[in-house]
């Protein structure tokens, strides 16, 4: 009894909840980008993770870092992912943080609902921060499509940069 509340809590442990989630993921936005279905300004991709920009960042460059593989929260992931995707993370975050003259970074990295996770695709944000905002409370910034373009290609040259 008590085991199967926590796997209802912790979520995917029966078969009919790999279903669902399956079906889920036909409807996932973040699929839909790593499938290149649905537009986005990507700046990283390989074999098992894509890196693309928020369309409501909280600041110029802030990115969002996926698991390729459709999951909801960290925990439908195995360490060694978990590994990769901050090691990524944390790759690019140079690369952004230079691209923007930032002075600092932040990593967010929500699970479920409360926790304000919007999209049910485990991401990590990679939130560029300047002296200037320094304790300022977060606000998302509007940019047209071709600034978001032009920071992306930004970002993709400081990552190409050998
Ligand atoms: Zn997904």
């Amino acid at each position: 009894m008590e085991s199967s509340k926590v796997g209802s809590v912790v979520g995917l442990n029966s078969e009919r909840e790999r279903k669902s989630a399956r079906s889920a993921a036909g409807r996932c936005v973040f699929c839909g980008i790593v499938e290149h279905r649905q537009p986005s300004n990507i700046v990283y991709e390989d074999e098992d993770h894509i890196a693309f920009l928020d369309i409501a960042p909280f600041s110029e460059g802030h990115l969002l870092v996926c698991p390729k593989k459709h999951g909801e929260t960290i925990w439908e992931m195995d360490e060694s992912e978990i590994g990769e995707l901050f090691m990524l993370a944390s790759r690019i975050s140079r690369a952004v943080v230079s691209a923007v003259h930032a002075d600092g970074f932040r990593f967010v990295q929500n699970n479920g609902e409360a926790a304000n996770q919007v999209v049910a695709h485990v991401h990590v944000h990679v939130i560029p921060v300047k002296f200037a905002d320094k304790g300022r409370f977060m606000e998302r910034k509007k940019f047209t499509p071709e600034e978001l373009k032009e920071i992306a290609s930004r970002i993709r040259n400081e990552l190409n940069r050998p």
